[in-house]
């Protein structure tokens, strides 16, 4: 197939050696560095930074202001809200001569809410959702709805977004079964997932 190629705004920056897919749009003041490698029909938008050797998915959507640290890895189709603050590094000293790059994963289709910030070392799960605002200090599991500091698991969503409520639970056993009210999509959550979840939403509860 032909190479359409790619948009990129006359103020954004794309270094020598970065591999951007078609159809993707880089937005005013970015900048991506080399060796990083943006997947097809994304959008980054302004003020956003990639660094040396990120590799970021197909239809990845990242709002303003965002850096993407080395370290950091995001699948297909993630969205990351504006303001997000990813991390690298998980003992800084602004004099350390040596440190050590601290991965990040975040899984196909999660969400990731403004200014919510995501400490170095966790795994974002496949469609889950973190909160505007939450402090991720933990793995996130697949469709976990996160919120607060530090985020908490307070709930399940589907895949089209919507959180998913008990009477939704249609079986119960080594997994719990949801049917989303909105799109009729069965979601499986393991047992022990569900278990977590409802600790943590006491303790979330409780803050309040
Ligand atoms: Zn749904």
């Amino acid at each position: 197939m032909a190479s359409t190629g790619y948009y990129k705004h006359p103020t954004a920056i794309v270094e020598e050696g970065a591999v951007v897919g078609d159809g993707t749009r880089i937005w005013h003041f970015a900048h991506v560095r080399s060796g990083a490698r943006i997947g097809e029909g994304c959008n980054l938008g302004k003020d956003v930074y990639v660094d040396v050797g990120v590799v970021i998915g197909n239809r990845v959507k990242i709002q303003n202001g965002v850096s993407v640290y080395r370290g950091v890895r995001l699948e297909d189709d993630v969205f990351v809200g504006p303001h997000v603050a990813f991390t690298n590094d998980k003992y800084p000293r602004a004099f350390n001569e040596e440190w050590e790059v601290v991965p990040t994963l975040v899984r196909e289709g999660a969400s990731i809410g403004a200014n919510a910030t995501i400490v170095c070392g966790v795994t974002i799960g496949r469609y889950a959702m973190v909160a505007a605002g939450s402090v991720v200090t933990k793995d996130v599991p697949d469709h976990g709805l996160v919120a607060g500091n530090p985020a908490r698991l307070i709930g399940f969503v589907c895949t089209c977004g919507r959180p998913l409520r008990e009477e939704d639970i249609v079986s119960v056993g080594e997994e719990v079964v949801y049917k989303c009210s909105r799109c009729g999509r069965k979601i499986a959550v393991p047992r022990r997932d569900y278990e977590r979840m409802i600790k943590e939403r006491e303790m979330f509860r409780g803050c309040r």
